[in-house]
């Protein structure tokens, strides 16, 4: 979306950091048309954006499966890690206990949450993660 600045100029709307809405963007999705991993991805892209969220502070966790593509479809400046089978809260809380200076997002489907991953899961709650 263009914008007219107060001299003039066009160009595309930024966020308070001054970054435009393609910079929170990722690749094509190859998953299926109607997958509710896109309309989740879109939701990030605005989200972000709107928040001014630096994407280099942003760790984007997954594990195995459809939803572990999803994490290449936004923000393709932030970190990305594919973690093991139902593994990803695990990782994620490692993660961000290593570096408190990182937002992290994890992404998992149906086999990542519920039922394999419910060990990783079980621990992860109680920590200070955000
Ligand atoms: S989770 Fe996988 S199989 Fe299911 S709709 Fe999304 S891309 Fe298709």
């Amino acid at each position: 979306m263009a914008t007219t600045t107060a001299n003039g100029a066009t160009g595309p709307k930024v966020n308070h950091i001054g970054l435009p809405v393609i910079e929170y963007r990722g690749g094509k999705s190859t998953l299926c048309a109607g997958c509710g991993h896109n309309a989740i991805s879109e939701r990030i892209i605005d989200a972000m954006f709107e928040m001014g969220v630096q994407p280099e502070r942003v760790l984007k966790m997954s594990g195995i499966g459809c939803s572990s593509k999803s994490p290449a479809y936004f923000m393709s400046r932030a970190h990305s890690f594919n973690g093991v089978h139902g593994r990803m809260p695990s990782i994620t809380t490692g993660a961000v206990l290593a570096n408190r200076t990182m937002m992290a997002l994890g992404v998992s489907g149906a086999a990542g949450r519920p039922l394999v991953g419910a060990t990783g899961l079980a621990g992860a709650v109680p920590s200070t993660t955000r």
